[in-house]
């Protein structure tokens, strides 16, 4: 089953969990850019230094948000946010409502309250194929001069899998540990933000069945519970309106990282992302290719919540599989998605209080 390789993505694939998709009349275009981003990668990964150092000399004129842009971005650490992974790779496989997601839970509270933030656990039960399962969602909150809240997420279960260990390095994992970091980072930071921060570790995002949408009835689908869980709360304290933005995190880890333009994401929040990416030189990692993919945004962008993706998933050939192991993500590759949302929020701020 290899419905994720760039060569069959015009084809329909079977019931994927996810549809990677290149729209059919860029796609010459977007394959000589995926050739450029492989050329300028394979270059960066020999020449770090020097690749960096053209990067920043491309966008040197003096800039107010450039140069805020670097400052934010130091903070963030892709070592402590590897070292993260690593420790909830030891902990296992954690599916929804498994001993070892509680653990990671706890885990992650701890490094949160650690960071000074306040971290609130919502509890809920969601009726999947599997029967009742207990689902928590973790939020950890930072207080902006606004109550209007930007939310930055990550699902940090992994899918059940009996024929074999799942621990999900970077399906959950990379992006759960980047997470952790980016939290860290932006408390730390001594600003006081103008917006609240909501960061939000998602529950139940992977489906039960083995496919995404194999289980799913009307009105009830067999994926996102966490996110869909967080969107039925907004709206039922009449908050939806206070989330102006919501960006998420999903398999970002990879050690060769490339992020394509998700379509279901709201273009300007994209674009506020890859702008950002190309001032710290990271235009290789993330291409103006294009990949269509269901996620947990979707219930966000469904109730009118300006959302983005970042995710890997065409390439990336361990995606639910044994090999989603820890040696295929780096800490270079957490600090380069880490350092490039952190420097992206002054901008999104920025364009949501014009
Ligand atoms: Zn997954």
């Amino acid at each position: 089953m290899d419905h994720k390789s760039p060569e069959t993505t015009n084809d329909a694939p079977p019931s994927p969990r996810r549809v990677p998709a290149v729209a059919p009349s860029s796609y010459a275009h977007a394959l000589l850019l995926l050739l450029l981003a492989l050329a300028l990668n394979g270059c960066q990964n020999g020449n770090q230094a020097n690749n960096n150092a053209q990067g920043n000399a491309a966008s040197a004129t003096p800039s107010a948000t450039a140069t805020t842009a670097t400052q934010t971005a130091n903070a963030f650490d892709g070592e402590r946010a590897f070292a993260h992974v690593r420790r909830m790779v030891e902990i296992g496989a954690r599916p929804a409502g498994s001993a070892e997601l509680a653990r990671t839970r706890e885990y992650l509270s701890g490094e949160l309250e650690a960071a000074g933030l306040k971290v609130t656990a919502d509890e809920f039960t969601a009726q999947t194929p599997g029967g009742a399962r207990r689902m928590v969602n973790l939020t950890a909150e930072l207080t902006g001069e606004s109550t209007d809240v930007i939310i930055v997420a990550s699902h940090y279960d992994t899918k059940p899998f009996k024929e074999f260990r799942f621990v999900g390095a970077n399906d959950g994992g990379s992006s759960t540990g980047a997470l952790v970091e980016i939290a860290r980072a932006v408390a730390a930071s001594g600003r006081k933000p103008r917006f609240t921060y909501q960061f939000v570790f998602f529950d139940g995002e992977e489906a039960f069945c083995l496919e995404w949408e194999q289980c799913t009835n009307a009105g009830a689908p067999d994926n996102t519970y966490g996110s869909r869980h967080y969107v039925a709360q907004l709206a039922e304290r009449g908050e939806t309106k206070r989330v102006r933005a919501m960006i998420l995190l999903d398999m970002i880890g990879y050690t060769n990282l490339s992020i394509p333009r998700e379509t279901y994401s709201t273009p300007w929040l994209v674009d506020a992302i890859w702008t950002t990416a190309r001032e710290l030189g990271h235009a290789a990692q993330f291409p103006n290719t294009q990949q269509t993919v269901e996620d947990d945004h979707l219930p966000f962008l469904q109730a009118e919540i300006p959302v983005v993706d970042l995710i890997q998933l065409s390439d990336y050939s361990y995606w639910h599989t044994a090999g989603d192991t820890l040696d295929k993500i780096s800490p270079r590759s957490l600090q380069i998605v880490g350092e490039t949302v952190v420097a992206s929020l002054p901008r999104i701020e920025q364009r949501l209080s014009r």
